[in-house]
């Protein structure tokens, strides 16, 4: 590794680290673990987690977050030579809301084939002929990092659902009994 490759700054996988420390954020809260940070010349400006249950606000997506908290630090609302990282591809309302603040650059850990509206599904950020602002895009930085944590809060959020429908039906049977001995005493 060049002196110089040093002095050109942290790269791509340590501010994704730093999304991702977002995004533990959201785990704690019990929200969808997904996180963002948003950079200028090698500083990050702006720092957030999806928070829709907690601000019960569907569009409090961690982009959405990092965009106004962006906006605010610079003092506009022009994010020219800034570089969003977000733990998972945006969906249609962050990446339009991403084309309006103008980043230079969005990279993101995983890639959403499904609702990804950076070339998963559709692709505002790049081929968007309508709109007059295009990012340069990155995918897959930290990608198995980033859909662990995913994947343990929705393997987490099932087994917790199971064992509440399995405590339903224990109380019910647990109903069921004391009906009927009530029934054997008459
Ligand atoms: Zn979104």
């Amino acid at each position: 590794m060049s002196e110089d490759f040093l002095i050109e700054g942290k790269g791509d996988e340590y501010y994704m680290q730093q999304a991702l420390r977002e995004a533990e954020k959201a785990y704690k809260a019990g929200e969808v673990p997904i996180g963002a940070v948003i950079v200028k010349e090698e500083r990050i400006i702006a720092r957030s987690w999806n928070q829709v249950e907690t601000l019960k606000d569907a569009t409090a997506h961690a982009e959405m977050l990092a965009l106004t908290s962006a906006q605010s630090a610079i003092g506009d609302w022009r994010l020219e030579g800034c570089t969003v990282y977000v733990t998972k591809e945006p969906c249609p309302m962050c990446a339009g809301a991403l084309v309006h603040c103008r980043p230079d650059r969005v990279v993101f850990g995983i890639p959403d084939p499904k609702g990804g509206a950076a070339g998963g599904w559709i692709n505002l950020l790049d081929s968007n002929p309508p709109l007059n602002h295009k990012c340069e895009l990155e995918s897959g930085v930290l990608e198995e990092e980033c859909l662990a944590i995913l994947q343990h809060f929705f393997r987490e959020a099932r087994a917790k659902k199971k064992a509440e429908r399995d405590l339903r039906k224990q109380e019910l049977a647990l109903g069921d009994e004391s009906d009927s001995s009530c029934c054997s005493n008459d």
